[in-house]
C-alpha cells in the first residue's frame, strides 16, 4: 500500500461512532421543533390571522397581503427566540440543488442604530438576481430579474442561525425557473381532475391531494479514503477501481447489522430530521455494501419534496460530523448496485378515502379501479416523458444495468389486480349495461369481485409497480429532485383524468346510466393501456424485443429522451393543465442538455488528469522497477537461465506499456474529440457529441486502468481500491 493509502485506510479503520446525545425528550415532543407549525402558528399569530393563514394552506385562498405583515411578525418572534438571526428564501433551481441567499434580520433604525426587521413584503417575494442559475435562456442576464415567492403550503423552519422559507423561483416575465411553481400547479390541476370523477362516486369529497412517499438510498465512504479519491470528490462517482474480489456476491449487507459509526450517523440524522418535521421512520442496510436506507411517512407531495431536499441537505452536513460523506450519486461504483428513490405516489380525498386503495364495497371498488386504470392510460401514453421526467447523466448509469428498472417504463399489477382488469375487459357491454340501468349506485357489479390486495406480489424489476394502495415510480434516482418525476406523473394523470371525464359525460348525455358509462370507458381503457402492463422479467432480452413491439418508449440515449418534453402531445399535456407552456418546456430542455454535457465533460477532465497525474506513472515507476530486475537478473545468472527466470516480468512489463499506450492514445482522442464537441451551439446536438462520443471513452479508458490496477504494485498504487473504500466502517 502506499503510504497515503495505507494512512487513511488506517485512520478509517480505527474511527470510532461519534457520539450522539439522545435528547431527553420522546421524538413525540421534539417533533417540528424547529418548525414554524400550526402549533407555533396559533401560539404566535393573532387568531383573525392564524384563521385567514390556514385558509390559504388548506384552501389554496389568495394570500391577503394584508396579513403578510402579521405573519412575519409571528414568525420573526418565534425564529428570534431560537436565536435566529437570518432569514433566507429557500428555492429550488434546476440543478438537483437547493439555493439561499441569507440576509440578516436588521435594518437602520433613522438614529444612527440597528432594529430588527421582516417585514411581510421580505416574506412574501424578493427579486433574485439569480442569472446564474440555469435558465434555459429564458432570460438573458443583462435582464437577470427573477422573483421568489413564498409558498405558504409548505411551513417555515429554521435551520442554524436562519429562517429558511420555501419559495418558487420565476422570472420576471412569468415563467417558472425552478421546480417547485410547476409541481404546485401539477397539484392543482390533479386536484382539479381528480375531485371532478370524485363526484361520480362521493359528491362530498372537495378536494384530492397526491402523497409521495421516497425512499432514499444512499452510500457512505470514509471521508479520508474519499478525499484521496479526486473522481469522487469532483464527480460523485469513481471513474476506475476494479471490483473488489468481494463485494454483494453474498448478500450479506441487505438488512444486515448496522455498523456502529453508520448507526449513529443514522441517529444524529434521525434527530435532526424529526425536529425539522420530516417523519422518518425506516432505515436499514440496501444491497450494496456501504449502501443504505432511509424512508418517512409519506406526505403530501409538495412537502413530501421539501422534505427530501432537505434531508439530503441534512444529510451531506450531518455526514461530514461522523468522518463520512455521503454519495447520492446513483452509480458511484461500477459492478454492485446503484441508488434510487422509489417514489411511492397515490391520491387521496379529503374525506380520507385512499384512491389507490381497494374498498369494500363494489363501488367502492369501481371507484379504486377507475384510478388505477386511469394512471395505467397516463402511463402509457406519456410513457417516454416519465422516462425523461427520471432521466440525467447520472441517473443513466442505473436504468438497464441488472439492478434498477429497466429503461423501459412499463407497469407491474400483480396477479390479483391482473385478473379483475381482464375479468373486466372480458364481460360483455350488455351485461354491464343492463345492470347498471336497472339498479344504482348501491348495485352489485358482478365484475368487480371483493378485493384482497396482496402486498407480497412484488416485482423488483418494474420502474411502476402497483403496491397495494399505492404505485411505486421506481426508476427516480437517488440524486434527483423527485419534483421532476411528480411533476409529468401528476399532471399526466390530471389530464387523463380530465379526459376520461368527457368521456364518460358524454355517454351519460346520451343517457346512458352511470355505473355503465363508466365500465364502458374503463373497459376501453383496459385494452387500450395493455401494452403498458408487463410483470415479467423487466432485464430479460426477450422484454426489450417485446417492449419495442408494443410502441414503448425504448430509447437508451439520455439525450434523445429528453425530446419527450417536446413532443406535441406533450406539449398539449402541460399546456392544456396549465402547468408549463411550451417556451417554459423548452427552456427547461436546454437546461437538462447542458447539464448533461457539463457533467460528462468534467468526467473526461477528471479523467484525463488521472490517468496523467496517478495511473501512467505509477504504472511506470512500476514497469521500471521490473525493467530494472530484468536487467539484473542477467548480471547474475547465465543468458538462458535470466531470460527463463525473467520471462514473466518482461511479460508483465509488456502488458504494461500496452495499457498504458492504449490510455495516452484514448485520452488524446478523447481531448479532441472534445474539441470537436464544444464548437458545437445547439445544446442538444452538443450534447448527443457528448453521449456519443465521448462518454463510450471514459468506459474504454477504465477498462485499461482496471487492468493497471490488478497488475501493479499495491505498495505504489496511490488510490485507495473499491476493498477499501466499501469495506471499512
Ligand atoms: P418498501 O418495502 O417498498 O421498501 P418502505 O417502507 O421502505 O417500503 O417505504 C414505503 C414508502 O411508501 C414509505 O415512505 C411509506 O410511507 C410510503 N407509502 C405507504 N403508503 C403510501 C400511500 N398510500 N401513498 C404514498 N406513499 C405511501
Ligand atoms: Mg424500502
Amino acid at each position: 500500500m502506499s503510504k497515503l493509502r495505507f494512512n487513511v485506510v488506517e485512520q478509517a479503520f480505527h474511527k470510532k461512532p461519534v457520539e450522539v446525545v439522545s435528547p431527553e425528550k420522546r421524538p413525540s415532543e421534539y417533533f417540528g421543533k424547529y418548525v414554524f407549525n400550526r402549533e407555533k402558528m396559533f401560539k404566535y399569530l393573532p387568531s383573525k390571522v392564524y384563521a385567514k393563514l390556514v385558509d390559504v394552506i388548506d384552501n389554496g385562498a389568495n394570500l391577503d397581503r394584508s396579513i403578510a405583515d402579521e405573519v412575519a411578525k409571528g414568525m420573526k418572534k418565534w425564529a428570534m427566540e431560537l436565536g435566529v438571526t437570518h432569514y433566507t428564501h429557500w428555492f429550488q433551481p434546476l440543478t438537483e440543488g437547493t439555493a439561499e441567499k441569507h440576509d440578516a434580520f436588521v435594518e437602520h433604525d433613522g438614529k444612527g442604530g440597528m432594529l430588527e426587521e421582516f417585514s411581510g413584503k421580505l416574506l412574501v417575494q424578493q427579486e433574485a438576481d439569480g442569472s446564474s442559475f440555469p435558465n434555459g435562456g429564458v432570460r438573458n442576464t443583462f435582464e437577470a430579474r427573477g422573483y421568489s415567492a413564498w409558498d405558504p403550503s409548505s411551513p417555515v423552519f429554521v435551520v442554524d442561525d436562519t429562517l429558511c422559507i420555501p419559495t418558487i423561483f420565476i422570472a420576471y416575465t412569468g415563467e417558472s425557473l425552478d421546480y417547485k411553481a410547476p409541481l404546485l400547479k401539477a397539484l392543482r390541476a390533479v386536484n382539479k381532475a381528480a375531485v371532478d370523477v370524485c363526484h361520480y362516486f362521493n359528491t362530498d369529497v372537495k378536494k384530492v391531494v397526491a402523497y409521495l412517499g421516497w425512499e432514499q438510498e444512499y452510500f457512505l465512504v470514509d471521508e479520508g479514503l474519499y478525499a484521496a479519491r479526486p473522481d469522487l470528490l469532483l464527480t460523485g462517482r469513481t471513474l476506475m477501481g476494479h471490483e473488489a474480489s468481494k463485494n454483494q456476491q453474498l448478500e450479506d449487507h441487505y438488512f444486515g447489522a448496522i455498523p456502529p459509526r453508520v448507526a449513529a450517523f443514522m441517529k444524529d440524522l434521525e434527530i435532526q430530521a424529526l425536529e425539522l418535521g420530516i417523519p422518518v421512520k425506516t432505515r436499514h442496510n440496501e444491497v450494496a455494501p456501504n449502501q443504505f436506507e432511509l424512508a418517512p411517512i409519506y406526505e403530501e407531495c409538495n412537502l413530501a419534496v421539501d422534505h427530501n431536499m432537505l434531508i439530503m441537505s441534512l444529510m451531506r452536513k450531518i455526514a461530514r460530523n461522523h468522518g463520512f460523506r455521503v454519495l447520492l450519486h446513483e452509480k458511484p461504483f461500477k459492478g454492485i448496485n446503484g441508488s434510487g428513490k422509489h417514489n411511492n405516489w397515490s391520491l387521496g380525498t379529503d374525506t380520507g378515502i385512499l384512491l389507490m386503495a381497494p374498498g369494500k364495497t363494489s363501488e367502492e371498488n369501481l371507484r379504486f379501479i377507475t384510478f388505477v386504470v386511469n394512471t395505467l392510460m397516463a402511463v402509457y401514453r406519456h410513457n417516454g416523458l416519465l422516462k425523461a421526467s427520471i432521466m440525467s447523466a447520472t441517473n443513466a448509469h442505473r436504468l438497464g444495468a441488472h439492478e434498477a428498472p429497466p429503461a423501459i417504463i412499463s407497469s407491474f399489477l400483480g396477479t390479483q389486480l391482473s385478473k379483475v382488469l381482464d375479468h373486466m375487459e372480458d364481460s360483455s357491454t350488455n351485461e354491464l349495461a343492463s345492470l347498471g340501468s336497472k339498479q344504482s349506485m348501491r348495485l352489485d357489479i358482478p365484475q368487480i369481485p371483493e378485493l384482497l390486495i396482496d402486498n407480497t406480489d412484488r416485482n423488483r424489476t418494474s420502474p411502476f409497480a402497483f403496491t397495494g394502495n399505492r404505485f411505486e415510480f421506481r426508476a427516480v434516482g437517488s440524486e434527483a429532485n423527485c419534483a421532476s418525476a411528480m411533476i409529468a406523473l401528476n399532471t399526466a394523470v390530471a389530464e387523463q383524468l380530465t379526459l376520461f371525464k368527457k368521456e364518460v359525460d358524454t355517454l351519460i348525455e346520451q343517457g346512458e346510466p352511470k355505473i355503465s358509462a363508466l365500465i364502458h370507458v374503463i373497459r376501453k381503457y383496459i385494452k387500450a393501456c395493455k401494452p403498458i402492463r408487463f410483470d415479467g422479467n423487466g432485464y430479460s432480452e426477450e422484454w426489450q424485443q417485446e417492449a419495442a413491439r408494443r410502441g414503448l418508449d425504448c430509447e437508451t440515449s439520455c439525450p434523445v429522451i429528453f425530446d419527450n418534453y417536446l413532443k406535441p402531445e406533450t406539449i398539449q399535456m402541460f399546456e392544456s393543465t396549465n402547468v408549463m407552456n411550451r417556451k417554459e418546456l423548452k427552456a427547461r430542455n436546454e437546461v437538462k442538455w447542458d447539464t448533461y454535457t457539463k457533467k460528462i465533460q468534467i468526467e473526461a477532465r477528471v479523467l484525463g488528469d488521472l490517468v496523467m497525474n496517478h495511473i501512467v506513472p505509477v504504472a511506470i515507476e512500476y514497469q521500471s522497477k521490473l525493467v530494472d530486475n530484468v536487467y539484473k537478473m542477467k548480471s547474475i545468472f547465465p543468458e538462458e537461465e535470466a531470460k527463463k527466470l525473467s520471462a514473466e516480468n518482461v511479460a508483465i512489463i509488456k502488458r504494461i506499456a500496452e495499457h498504458t499506450a492504449f490510455i495516452k492514445e484514448k485520452v488524446d482522442a478523447m481531448v479532441e474529440a472534445r474539441k470537436v464537441a464544444n464548437k458545437i451551439t445547439e445544446e442538444r446536438e452538443k450534447a448527443i457529441a457528448y453521449h456519443d462520443n465521448i462518454e463510450p471513452m471514459l468506459e474504454e479508458i477504465r477498462y485499461h486502468i482496471d487492468k493497471l490496477e490488478l497488475i501493479v504494485d499495491d505498495q505504489m498504487w496511490t488510490l485507495p481500491k473499491y476493498r477499501e473504500l466499501l469495506f471499512i466502517r
